[in-house]
């Protein structure tokens, strides 16, 4: 059996058209499938339509959070529920085309373990955007070695390695690039993002920036030898200013330095306060992983 994961934030509009969209064509090509549609605690009536469509077909089933744990969180929350021998996951607005899913349906039967969706164009962004998102995936290519600029969530996912990833004891995740890290027989399938048909993006420029910040810090310890880099540059700079300071003194004219001791004052407390800021930053996720809180919290599930 197949499981489809369906992230849902606020999207009352787009439940019912995915969820016929995708039994018609995966009813179609033969496939026993479920759909598990993850209400990442929506405002709006998502999980009533989510209720309503499971009325119409008992292979709907839902999971309610408490309160809004975000895209990861919720992925991760249809991982651990659904039941299918393989998974794929796919944004309920149908952004992903699930007539792709069949055809990675047909690579899992062939033996392959990870089917990545790579985007093929990514469709109408801004140039902010595009810029941003650039920056981010080269951080991150070069952080996990892999090259991750046109990945997405949309993947399909055999059995084993959705439990290895059950089986991970992180809070913080990054879905995209743990598909990445944890190998197995790989392959890909390009497709073409489409425009949102109703509803509106959930991403604010905001929510990406700290997105972006979070997942590098998950992933990567590189902000931590940055710190000995801004070390060893104001080593280099204090050793330039300790010869001319010194060569000063013995020719006698080592007076009026005072520009210049508010200057080194000033650039070595910034650097101090950055490298600290730094080392906040993880000891911050060290904490929140010890914590060991839930990565999310169940209100209700049906199913
Ligand atoms: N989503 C979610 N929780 C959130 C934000 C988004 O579950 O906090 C879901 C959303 O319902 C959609 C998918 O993640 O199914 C992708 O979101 P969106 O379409 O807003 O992102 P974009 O396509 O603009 O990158
Ligand atoms: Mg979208």
């Amino acid at each position: 059996m197949l499981s489809v994961i369906l992230p849902a934030y606020n999207e009352e509009k787009m439940i019912a058209v995915a969820a016929e969209t995708l039994a018609g064509i995966l009813d179609e090509a033969g496939i026993e499938f479920e759909l598990l549609f993850v209400n990442d605690g929506s405002k709006d009536r998502t999980w009533e339509e989510i209720c309503a469509a499971r009325e119409r077909d008992g292979r709907v089933c839902g999971v309610c959070f408490s309160r809004n744990f975000g895209k990861e969180a919720a992925m991760f929350a249809g991982l651990e529920k659904a039941r299918g021998d393989c998974c794929v996951v796919l944004d309920c607005d149908l952004q992903h085309p699930p007539e792709k899913i069949v055809e990675m349906y047909r690579l899992w039967e062939q033996g392959y373990e990870v089917v990545e969706g790579i985007k093929h164009d990514r469709g109408e962004e801004s140039l902010f955007h595009r810029f941003a998102a650039g920056s981010f995936y080269g951080l991150i290519s070069r952080a996990t070695g892999i090259d991750m600029a046109s990945s997405s969530d949309f993947k399909l996912l055999d059995r084993k390695v959705v439990d290895t990833l059950n089986a991970m004891p992180e809070r913080n995740v990054f879905f995209r690039a743990l598909s990445f890290w944890v190998g197995f027989k790989k392959t890909e399938v390009t497709y073409d993002v489409r425009e949102r048909t109703a509803g509106e993006s959930k991403w604010s420029t905001r929510a990406l920036v700290k997105y972006a910040i979070t997942n590098i810090g998950s992933f990567s310890s590189m902000p931590l030898h940055l710190v000995t880099v801004f070390g060893i540059i104001t080593l280099i700079i204090s050793i330039v200013f300790s010869v001319v300071a010194l060569v000063q003194k013995l020719n006698g004219t080592a007076l009026g330095g005072f520009t210049t001791v508010i200057i080194l004052l000033l650039f070595i407390g910034s650097v101090m306060m950055i490298s600290l800021g730094i080392i906040g930053y993880y000891i911050a996720r060290i904490y929140d992983e010890i914590k060991g809180r839930p990565r999310y919290i169940i209100e209700e599930f049906r199913g």
